[in-house]
């Protein structure tokens, strides 16, 4: 479906760590690396406080990387976003959006919606008027499902749908190329849920959007993914197509999530999760696996392709 030797961006061994005082670090990040497809949407799936939007907020360049590169391909030429600063940066924010959790949160409440929409616009100097920039906002209302009356409603008028319908809005009304839906829908109720992740969908086809979907909620994920990546304590577990983990999970940590509950915070795992403080010289699950070997102590697993495609972190797939 998807042109494997077309992606869109390469996160390359990417480590973060975060010294919260002089004596207590935080690893969140370990050498995480994996490719987005352009045209698909990814989905990146973890336990709160996994790093994935410490990954999403490194993507974005709005926090540095200790190590590694975010390799952005535009007009076939390799961008490592990392380095970018000013004007070149400002200039791929126009490619490359961000759609938050809370849209209430992100959005300057005593702002109208329409203005709200209009400002990026304004910002990257796009449409020849005022009045050219007001009919592409009533476009882009009209895509996202508003009707363009909700242009003069402030954000604390609107539902919670609404509100992220807006948010919806002012990401794509600059025709980006990528776009990184954190947690987008999980404020909402499961009806509305729906609702948001069908626009996205739609949106993605209309287009030709790239989506890297951020979600601690399996359903959503498996509906919205072509592809995910599974990640445990700062490090990608396990990863491929989307439809064969959800089917057969392998990695020791994603059949624990799969099998529990749609609920990633409600899984039950044996043991306790290692300190962040402590650099893990072995396999990161080690601590919470009921497979660990000496080997599992000694010597980190690094991802390996299996025969279905997918890569997996775990010794027990790692022999042959
Ligand atoms: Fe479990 Fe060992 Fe695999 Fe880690 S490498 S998930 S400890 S079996």
């Amino acid at each position: 479906m998807f042109n494997e030797n077309n992606p869109i961006l390469k996160v390359k061994n990417i480590s973060k760590v975060y010294a919260e005082d002089k004596n207590n670090i935080v690893n969140a990040l370990n050498d995480v690396n994996f490719e987005i497809i352009k045209g698909e949407a990814f989905g990146l799936v973890g336990e709160s406080g996994c790093g994935k939007s410490t990954l999403a907020q490194i993507i974005m360049n709005l926090i540095p990387a200790d190590k590694g590169e975010i390799l952005y391909t535009k007009d076939k030429t390799e961008i490592n976003i990392l380095s970018l600063k000013g004007k070149k940066m400002k200039a791929l924010r126009k490619e490359i959006q961000f759609i938050f959790q809370d849209p209430y949160s992100s959005i300057n409440p005593r702002k109208k919606i329409g203005w709200l929409i209009k400002e990026p616009l304004i910002i990257h100097k796009i449409g020849a008027d005022d009045a050219q920039r007001e009919k592409m906002v009533d476009e882009m209302l009209c895509s996202v499902g508003l009707d363009k009356n909700y242009k003069n409603r402030f954000p604390s008028e609107l539902s919670g749908g609404q509100r992220q319908r807006v948010a919806i809005a002012i990401a794509l009304i600059l025709n980006p190329e990528f776009v990184i839906c954190d947690e987008a829908v999980s404020a909402l109720d499961v009806s509305v849920q729906a609702q948001i992740l069908n626009l996205l969908r739609d949106m993605q086809k209309k287009m030709g959007l790239t989506y890297l979907f951020i979600s601690h909620n399996l359903n959503v994920v498996s509906y919205i993914s072509d592809r995910i990546a599974v990640m445990y304590l700062g490090e990608i577990v396990e990863t491929g197509n989307s439809e064969i983990i959800f089917k057969n999970p392998l990695h020791p940590y994603t059949k624990a999530l799969f099998s529990a509950s749609v609920n990633i915070e409600d899984v039950m795992l044996k043991g306790e999760p290692p300190s962040k403080s402590t650099l893990i010289k072995g396999c990161v699950f080690a601590s919470r696996c009921g497979y660990c070997s000496e080997k599992c102590l000694a010597e980190k697993p690094v991802l390996k392709e299996t025969a279905d495609g997918r890569k997996i972190a775990c010794h027990l797939y790692n022999e042959h």
